[in-house]
């Protein structure tokens, strides 16, 4: 029987050095092959509360499969229970191994990519070590080759998750900013400052995790710190805040080479509307909105947002709790 070494003895996750050509190399073949869809998206730059934010229009996006929520759950395929040699780009972790990290079938920028359990785990519990680890190991391996990886997690009904295996997905930094015009950063990067939380709407809370990534025990306790001030935003003052199983609240989780990030999630998003008021769709966010980043997947959408900037800061003053501090 496989066993699984205890948090102690857990040594920190090694991943192969050429990490980013590894991922450039399959993601390249992938789209090559159509196992990956990806097309070109259109992209701007909003200022929200003088925040530069990037609203990415994806036509392409309009045609992935429904959540298994909303479709027969006899139907569903779970991608990262035996991915295929043409998704799977390396596994990794302790052995055998913890984690996959897999290719998005559904890429929003080129090299999107995905690490997930390799046993099935609920997305809906809480991370453990091994995962934040796993996860920093992979921020790590880019940044040996001067690059940024953005990682971030969905949990919960309102946090934008539509596949229940544990898996947080992956964007180089470099590749999210092509096509911008304008000076954008990573939001994540600089979430520590608390002038920059509060310009924004909703509750985040945040971290400096600069070298903890190792065996990521410390990067657990710093997560723990965030889901529980998360948990008392949602909940109120919670002596009851259970640090296993299934979280208690509905969040994203970023994580970048210096900030880890928790915003505690109330909606998935909120209705657009056209210049004379008619819906026109749903802007829907998940934790690309701790980089500063908002997808689209209708022209009608897309339109609206560009010529009434302000839906966008109203939709994100919903999918949280709303900020005290907001200056
Ligand atoms: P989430 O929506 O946070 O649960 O993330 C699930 C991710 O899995 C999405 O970004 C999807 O694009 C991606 N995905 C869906 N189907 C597949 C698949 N067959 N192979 C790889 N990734 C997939």
């Amino acid at each position: 029987m496989a066993t699984t070494p205890s948090n102690k003895m857990r040594p920190t996750p090694h991943l192969p050095p050429n990490l980013p050509s590894l991922v450039a190399t399959a993601f390249s073949r992938s789209v090559a092959t159509k196992t990956v869809n990806f097309y070109p998206t259109s992209v701007t730059l909003l200022t929200i509360n003088s925040i530069p934010f990037q609203l990415r229009y994806s036509p392409s996006l309009a045609s992935k499969p429904k959540p298994p929520s909303v479709t027969t759950p006899k139907l569903f395929f779970n991608p990262f229970a035996s991915p295929t040699q043409e998704m799977l780009i390396t596994p990794f972790g302790t052995s055998p191994p913890s984690h996959n990290l897999v290719l998005n079938k559904f890429a929003v920028v080129p090299e999107h990519f995905i690490l997930s359990t390799s046993a099935f785990k609920p997305q809906t519990h809480l991370l453990e070590a091994d995962d934040l680890a796993a996860a920093y190991a992979c921020i790590d391996a880019y940044a040996r080759h001067n690059k940024e990886l953005f990682v971030f997690f969905n949990s919960g009904d309102h946090s934008g998750a539509s596949q229940p295996h544990r898996h947080l997905q992956l964007l180089p930094v470099e590749n999210m900013k092509e096509g911008l015009e304008g000076e954008w950063d990573v939001l994540a990067k600089g979430l520590t400052d608390p002038n920059t939380r509060g310009k924004l709407p909703f509750e985040v809370f945040a971290r400096d995790i600069e070298g903890l990534g190792g065996d990521g025990e410390e990067l657990r306790r710093v997560y723990l710190e965030l889901y529980n001030q998360a948990c008392e935003a949602v909940l109120g003052v919670a002596e009851d805040i259970k640090h296993e199983g299934e979280a208690q609240i509905s969040y994203n989780l970023a994580m970048t080479n210096n900030t880890m990030a928790v915003v505690p999630r109330l909606t998935e998003g909120g209705v657009v509307r056209d210049k004379d008021g008619q819906e026109v769709g749903n802007l829907a966010l998940n934790g690309t909105v701790l980089a500063g980043t908002a997808l689209v997947r209708s022209e009608m959408e897309w339109n609206a947002l560009r010529e009434d900037p302000d839906q966008v800061n109203q939709v994100l003053g919903r999918i949280g709790v709303p900020n005290r501090a907001k200056m």
